[in-house]
């Protein structure tokens, strides 16, 4: 066996440039691992960016969609503001004192109070002949018999606001006016049991509204309709028509019939000439072809022609 110059057997040089070689490619490996990691690293980076991209995207529209719904709510609410407005303005304008003539609706409503009798018999007669009517009570007959009008209610018949002591509103203060409105709403409400809701009001001796402008009612017309009501006169009443005559049955079922046209408000009272000329005015009216109602069936009418 022979040696080189440098001692080493060409064999052990060529094992030598074999492990160089390993070296080498295990190098190379690395590096192209590193590589291809760094690549696929890269592309999924790439898929990430586009990934997180689209979801900025989605939340700019989300975004933008939700600032157009904001938008829109802000549009309702000032909407809602401008009708609550004009609602208000329109209550405390709105004298009424008949519906609308296109109808064939009469509204019945009856004032003031009685004894259970007479609004029992009152009760029967619009049951029999199938008649839902209003009924402007005091809140003092209304906390005297507090049965009679709740048994009213239950029937379907309605409730307006008419004082608690008839009083003529324009002879008192602001303060008194309010006192007399809450003292009528807390009679109903402890008769009936529940929060009840009118939206009539009839002023007692038509006080402040000797025309349906009602001219010296100005400064309570705002009252009313802040407790969400409007005021309810009538076309056809009794007391001053007949002032003159004897107020008997048969005068007031011929003048009521005489001067009711569609959209009426007729006025009657608790009394027992009028209460006893109420089935033959119910019966009057339809063969005219007229249906006697109450006041939300006339102004629901109003409302549908
Ligand atoms: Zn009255």
């Amino acid at each position: 066996m022979g040696y080189n110059y440098y001692g080493r057997s060409p064999k052990t040089k060529k094992k030598k440039s074999g492990y160089r070689l390993f070296l080498f490619l295990v190098l190379l490996l690395a590096l192209a691992g590193t590589g291809f990691f760094s690549f696929t690293q890269y592309l999924a980076l790439q898929a990430l960016r586009v990934e997180v991209d689209r979801l900025k995207e989605q939340l700019q529209k989300i975004d933008n969609e939700n600032q157009l719904l904001w938008d829109q709510y802000d549009q309702v609410v000032k909407e809602n503001e401008k009708l609550r407005e004009e609602n208000y303005m329109l209550r405390s304008s709105t004298v009424i004192s008949h519906g609308n003539r296109n109808t064939n609706r009469v509204a019945i409503t009856i004032d003031d109070g009685a004894g259970p009798e007479l609004i029992g018999k009152t009760l029967r007669i619009l049951r029999d002949h199938n008649v839902r009517a209003t009924f402007f009570p005091t809140g003092s007959w209304v906390e005297l018999h507090p049965e009679v009008w709740k048994a009213a209610v239950e029937k379907g018949h309605e409730l307006g606001n008419h004082t608690y002591n008839h009083t003529f509103l324009t002879t008192v203060s602001d303060q008194q006016i309010k006192e007399e409105l809450s003292r009528w709403q807390e009679a109903v409400d402890s008769a009936l049991g529940f929060k009840y809701q009118t939206y009539f009001f009839r002023p007692p001796g038509m006080d402040g509204f000797t025309s349906p402008q009602g001219s010296t009612a100005r400064r309570y017309k705002e009252i009313i309709a802040g407790k969400g009501m409007f005021t309810v006169l009538w076309d056809v009443e009794l007391i001053y028509a007949l002032r003159n005559e004897a107020y008997t049955t048969e005068r007031i079922i011929e003048h009521v019939l005489a001067n009711t046209k569609g959209g009426s408000i007729v006025l009657l009272h608790f009394n027992e000439n009028d209460i006893a000329a109420l089935p033959d005015i119910l019966n009057g009216l339809r063969r005219r072809g007229l249906e006697p109602g109450s006041l939300s069936e006339l102004l629901l009418a109003a409302v549908q022609s």
